[in-house]
C-alpha cells in the first residue's frame, strides 16, 4: 500500500485552515467576564477585581472574534461548516459524536481524548477557582490580565486575513494570549494553560485529518488512534565536540535550522502533524496512525523518481544551515534516526493508551555520519582531516589549510565572528571568546545542570500529585491522582525549559535580565585599535594576538579595517607592571602580531603600528558570559570562574522556590568545571558532559524534625526566600532529613500564590513503610518509581519524626582542570559517587553549610589553613593509603586526630560554638575541608 503525499499538498490550504478550528476551539476561555464569574465561587478572590473583569463586557465584544471565525470555511472532508461552528460543536462530545460532519466528529474525539487531565467533574471544587496560573510543580508565578482585549488585537486581525503562509505568525500571536489563559481556573488543575491544552487538541486533530486525506478513509471516532514520530541525532555529542565557541554556536544554529526545516516539512509542506516536544537531540511529532508511514507515503519528483517521507525528512534536515547559505549546510555530518511508534495509541484510558513519549526520549542515539557521503568527499584526496568536524579534508583554501580546518568549518566560524562584530555596539550581547570571560585570575568556568525528568515523563511522578483529597473511600491513584495527560507532560518540559532560559537565555538580547547576566554583571567596553600593517595579509574576522611588553599577549579580532580587543583587560592590566593596556596602545607604537592554530601553536606574522590611540567602543559594555545550551533537561554556560559559585547559589534558590514542593521527586544536578584560560575548550566541554552523566540516587532518609512555620508568628525564613514571604513562603514546612551522617533541610512552601490557600495538592512524600499510615489523614497509594512497587504517600504537613521517607537529593560537583587529563577522573559509580573523590558529588544543600564553615575557617591565617588541611590529608594517606573503601571517615582514632589538629591550630578553638566545632571535625574527617580549601583558595584564589 502506498500513499501519495501530493494529496496533502493539494489539500494544504484547507488542512491548515481546519487546524485553526482546533487551536481556537476553546477561545471563549479568554473572555474576561466569563473567567470572573468562575471566581465568584471563591471567597479568596478580590471582589473589586471580579467586578472590574465583569465590567469589561461594556467595551469589549467577544462576538467580534466569533464573527471572524464564522467567515472561515474549510473545504475538506465534504464539510459545509465554518470554523466557528466546527469549534462550538466539536467541544461538546455528545453533539460532536452524532454530527454528520467528519471535521466535527474528529474534533470532538480529539477534544475528548485530551480531556484526560480534567479529573474534576463540572461541578466539583468550584470554590477553588483562582486568578493565578500554576506551574506543573505547584508554583504560582502569574496573575494574567486583559485576555479578551489581547485576543481582539493581533490574533483577530491575523485570522481575519488567514492564509497558509501566515500560519506560523498566527500561532505565535495566539500563543501570546493562550499561554496566559487558563485551561481551567480551579486548583489544582489551573496548571495547564489554554495554550498547552489547545496545542494537544490541534496535534491530535491535524494528524487524524491528514490520515483521512492520505487514505481517503474516514473512521468512527472510537477507532481513531495516533502515533508519535521522533527524529533524533546525538545532539550533545555534536554540539560539544568542538574546539572553539564559534564552532559550537554555528552547530547550535545548524541544528536549530535543520529542526525548523523538518518542522515546516511535517507541519506545512505536507501537513501531517504537529511538533509536541523538542530538545537538544531533536523533535517529536504526533503523526497519523499509518503503519509504515515513513516508507509508504511517497511523492513523485520532477524527474519521475519517488521520494518517501523518510527521504524527505532526511533531506530537510541535511539542508539545515546558517544564514540560509546552502554551501554551509549540515548535509550528512549527522544522519537523524527516525522512529515511529510500532503500535498506535488512543490517548485514553490512562495509562495504557497514553502516548509513549518516554520510549522515544530514552532511546540510545548513535553517532552516525553517512558513509557514502564521506567516501565521495575523500575520493582522490590526500589532505589531512579537518580538526573541527573531523570529517572533511582540510582546505582546499590555503588560509583554511593553514588553520588545519576545512573550508566549510572555516566559513561557519568566520560568520559567527562577523555576526558578533555586528552586535558590538548594541549594548547587550554576550561574548564568544574564552579570553573575554576569564576572571581576574585568568580562569573561567563551565556551569552544567540537568533535571532528572524520567519519572515525570513516564507518568509515575505526575500521579504523586493529588487532584482531590484522599479519604477513607479514596486512597488510590485512579481516585485522587492527577493523570499524566499529554498536555501535562508538555507543561513539565516547557517549565524546565523556561527555568533554564531564565537562568541563561540562549536568545539574542536576553542575557542581561537572566540569572547569569545579573550575577556576572557587565564588563568594561573593548578597545578599538587603528593601525598600519607590516605583515602578510590578515583574514577578516579572525583572531590574532598582539605581543605587549613583558611578553603579555592580547587577543584581538581583525575586522578588515582595524582590531577589536577580545580579552579580559582587567586581568591583563593586573599582570602588567609597566602600565595599563590602554596607556600602552598609543599612536606610533609598534607591536608584534601572532596567529595560533587550534592546537595552540603560534606563528609570528610581522608587526603593526598604531595610527591613533586605542579607544573604548562607545556603548560597548557587555556581559562576559555565554549560555551554550538551555534545553528542557540540560543546561550549560560559560562564566568567569569567580562568579560560578554565586551562579550556582542563585540557581539553587530558584529551584527551591519554583520546585520546592516537589524537590523530593525532581532532583537537579549541578556542576562546575573550572579551568585556566589556556585550557582547550574541548577538554572543558568533555568534563562538563561527564558531569551530566551522573544518575539520580533516590534513597531512604529519616525525618529528624518537621515543623510548620509562619512568617506571621515571627519564625525566621531564610533570607533567600524573602521575596516570597508574602506569597507561598508566608507559611512553610521545615523538614530536616538524615541519612548516615548526612543531613539536609527541606523548606517546603505551604501555601499557594495568594498566600492564603493551603497547598493541599503538591507536597507529598513517599514513606518507605509498606504498612498503611492510618494515623494520618492525608495519604494515598501510588507507584514509587525508585522502589519499583506501590508505596504510601503522605502530605508533608503530616510527616512525623522518625518517618523513613524516599528522597531524591539534588547534587553539586566541581572539578578544576589543572591539566586536561584531569577530565578523565570525572566518572560516577552506580551509587552516583565519584570513583576517586569520595566526598563528591556533594548535596546541593551542603552549599550553605560550606559557606558557614568557610566563614569560620577564615579565622585561621592562610598558612594555618593550608597546614591544618595538609596535616589531615597526609595522615589519612599514611594511615589508610588510597582509602578506596572510605574507612578513614568512620575511624574513631582518625576522627580524634582531626579534632586534635583543629583544636591545636592557632586560633581560639574553645571560643567556637560546640555545634560549629563538631561540624568542622566532621568536615575534616570526611575530607570536605580539603575540598573547601581547594575550591576557595586554590581555584577561586580567595584570600
Ligand atoms: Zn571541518
Amino acid at each position: 500500500m502506498s500513499y501519495d503525499l501530493n494529496k496533502l499538498v493539494t489539500a494544504q490550504d484547507n488542512l491548515l485552515l481546519a487546524e485553526v478550528a482546533a487551536w481556537v476551539h476553546d477561545w471563549q476561555k479568554c473572555i474576561d467576564m466569563k473567567v470572573a464569574s468562575d471566581w465568584n465561587n471563591n471567597p479568596n478572590v478580590n471582589k473589586v477585581k471580579i467586578r472590574n473583569w465583569q465590567q469589561r463586557g461594556t467595551t469589549l465584544k467577544p462576538g467580534d472574534f466569533a464573527d471572524v471565525l464564522e467567515k472561515l470555511v474549510p473545504n475538506l472532508c465534504v464539510s459545509g461548516n465554518n470554523i466557528k461552528e466546527i469549534a462550538e460543536l466539536g467541544r461538546q462530545p455528545s453533539q460532536a459524536r452524532s454530527s454528520s460532519n467528519h471535521l466535527i466528529r474528529v474534533l470532538g474525539q480529539s477534544h475528548d481524548v485530551s480531556h484526560v487531565e480534567k479529573e474534576l467533574g463540572d461541578h466539583e471544587s468550584k470554590d477553588q477557582a483562582t486568578d493565578w496560573i500554576a506551574s506543573p510543580f505547584g508554583w504560582e508565578p502569574i496573575q494574567p490580565d486583559n485576555l479578551l482585549k489581547r485576543l481582539l488585537g493581533e490574533p483577530k486581525t491575523l485570522l481575519k486575513n488567514f492564509s497558509a503562509i501566515a500560519r506560523k505568525k498566527i500561532l505565535v500571536s495566539l500563543q501570546s494570549v493562550f499561554a496566559e489563559a487558563w485551561g481551567d481556573t480551579r486548583r489544582p488543575i489551573n496548571e495547564v494553560t489554554l495554550w498547552d491544552w489547545s496545542s494537544i487538541v490541534a496535534a491530535l486533530y491535524k494528524a487524524e485529518l491528514a490520515r483521512c486525506v492520505l487514505t481517503t478513509q474516514q473512521r468512527s471516532p472510537s477507532d481513531v488512534a495516533w502515533r508519535l514520530l521522533s527524529i533524533r541525532v546525538d545532539g550533545l555529542q555534536y554540539l560539544l565536540s568542538v574546539s572553539r565557541i564559534p564552532d559550537l554556536l554555528a552547530r547550535r544554529e545548524l541544528l536549530s535550522d535543520a529542526w525548523n526545516r523538518v518542522q515546516t516539512l511535517i507541519e506545512e509542506t505536507y501537513p501531517l502533524g504537529l511538533e509536541v516536544y523538542r530538545d537538544e537531540n531533536g523533535p517529536v511529532f504526533v503523526v497519523p496512525d499509518i503503519e509504515n508511514l515513513l516508507d509508504e507515503s511517497q511523492v513523485a519528483q520532477d524527474g519521475g523518481e519517488r521520494k518517501t517521507l523518510r527521504d524527505l525528512i532526511r533531506d530537510a534536515f541535511a539542508a539545515g544551515t546558517v544564514k540560509n547559505d546552502s554551501s554551509l549546510a549540515i548535509r550528512h555530518e549527522r544522519v537523524p534516526e527516525l522512529y515511529l511508534d510500532d503500535k498506535p495509541w488512543k490517548g485514553q484510558p490512562a495509562p495504557q493508551e497514553l502516548p509513549p513519549i518516554v520510549n522515544h526520549l530514552k532511546r540510545d542515539i548513535r553517532e552516525t555520519t553517512d558513509p557514502q557521503w564521506l567516501e565521495t568527499l575523500w575520493r582522490g584526496q590526500n589532505a589531512e582531516v579537518c580538526t573541527v568536524c573531523g570529517l572533511r579534508p582540510q582546505g582546499p583554501d590555503p588560509k583554511a589549510q593553514e588553520r588545519k580546518v576545512c573550508d566549510t568549518c572555516e566559513q561557519r566560524r568566520t560568520d559567527r565572528a562577523q555576526q558578533w562584530v555586528g552586535t558590538l555596539r548594541c549594548g547587550d550581547h554576550p561574548t564568544i571568546w574564552i579570553d573575554d570571560l576569564t576572571d581576574i585570575h585568568g580562569r573561567y568556568a563551565l556551569i552544567v545542570g540537568a533535571f532528572d525528568l524520567s519519572g515525570w515523563l513516564a507518568g509515575d511522578l505526575v500521579r504523586t500529585l493529588v487532584v482531590r483529597q484522599p479519604d477513607n473511600k479514596n486512597r488510590t491513584t485512579d481516585k485522587v491522582s492527577k493523570n499524566p495527560s499529554f498536555a501535562r507532560l508538555r507543561r513539565i518540559w516547557e517549565t524546565t525549559y523556561a527555568f533554564w532560559q531564565q537562568v541563561g537565555s540562549t536568545e539574542p538580547g536576553m542575557l542581561s535580565d537572566a540569572v547569569i547576566g545579573r550575577v556576572v554583571g557587565r564588563a568594561e567596553p573593548r578597545l578599538e585599535i587603528k593601525c598600519s600593517l607590516n605583515v602578510q595579509t590578515l583574514v577578516p574576522y579572525h583572531t590574532y594576538e598582539l605581543v605587549l611588553p613583558e611578553g603579555i599577549r592580547l587577543s584581538v579580532l581583525w575586522d578588515g579595517n582595524g582590531f577589536v580587543t577580545c580579552d579580559n583587560l582587567t586581568y591583563l592590566n593586573g599582570l602588567m607592571r609597566s602600565g595599563k593596556i590602554q596607556d600602552i596602545l598609543k599612536q606610533g607604537k609598534t607591536f608584534l602580531i601572532e596567529a595560533s592554530d587550534d592546537t595552540g601553536k603560534r606563528r609570528q606574522l610581522g608587526n603593526i603600528t598604531l595610527s591613533q590611540d586605542a579607544v573604548p567602543i562607545a556603548n560597548g559594555s557587555f556581559v562576559p558570559a555565554l549560555p551554550l545550551l538551555a534545553e528542557p533537561r540540560v543546561f550549560m554556560a560559560l562564566v568567569p570562574a569567580d562568579r560560578a559559585l554565586e551562579v550556582i547559589r542563585q540557581i539553587k534558590t530558584k529551584y527551591e522556590r519554583e520546585m520546592g514542593k516537589v524537590r523530593n521527586r525532581l532532583p537537579l544536578h549541578l556542576g562546575v568545571v573550572f579551568a585556566p584560560r589556556p585550557t582547550p575548550l574541548r577538554a572543558v566541554l568533555d568534563a562538563g558532559r561527564a558531569m551530566l552523566e551522573r544518575q539520580t540516587v533516590a534513597s531512604v532518609w529519616e525525618v529528624l524534625c518537621c515543623a510548620q512555620k509562619m512568617v506571621s508568628k515571627g519564625d525566621s525564613l531564610p533570607a533567600r526566600f524573602q521575596p516570597d514571604q508574602a506569597g507561598q513562603f508566608a507559611e512553610w514546612y521545615e523538614v530536616t532529613l538524615q541519612k548516615d551522617d548526612q543531613r539536609l533541610t527541606w523548606h517546603i512552601p505551604a501555601l499557594m500564590g495568594d498566600s492564603q490557600t493551603e497547598d493541599l495538592w503538591y507536597p507529598y512524600v513517599f514513606l518507605d513503610d509498606q504498612v498503611e499510615p492510618t494515623t494520618r489523614k492525608r495519604y494515598f497509594k501510588s507507584r514509587n518509581p525508585w522502589k519499583g512497587c506501590d508505596g504510601w504517600l503522605v502530605h508533608a504537613a503530616e510527616l512525623q519524626v522518625g518517618d523513613q521517607v524516599w528522597f531524591a537529593p539534588a547534587t553539586f560537583d566541581f572539578e578544576f582542570l589543572d591539566t586536561t587529563t584531569r577530565r578523565f577522573e570525572i566518572h560516577y559509580d552506580t551509587n552516583g559517587r565519584r570513583a576517586n573523590r569520595h566526598t563528591r558529588p556533594f548535596y546541593l544543600d551542603d552549599l550553605e553549610r560550606f559557606d558557614r564553615l568557610w566563614e569560620v575557617f577564615l579565622r585561621l591565617s592562610t598558612t594555618q589553613r593550608h597546614q591544618v588541611v595538609r596535616m589531615i590529608e597526609a595522615t589519612r594517606e599514611e594511615w589508610f593509603g588510597q582509602d578506596h573503601g572510605g574507612t578513614s571517615v568512620t575511624d574513631q582514632v582518625f576522627r580524634q586526630f582531626v579534632h586534635d589538629t583543629l583544636a591545636g591550630a592557632e586560633w581560639d578553638w574553645k571560643a567556637l560554638s560546640q555545634n560549629i566545632r563538631a561540624q568542622l571535625v566532621a568536615a575534616g574527617t570526611k575530607g570536605e575541608l580539603a575540598d573547601l580549601l581547594e575550591l576557595r583558595m586554590e581555584i577561586l584564589k580567595e584570600e
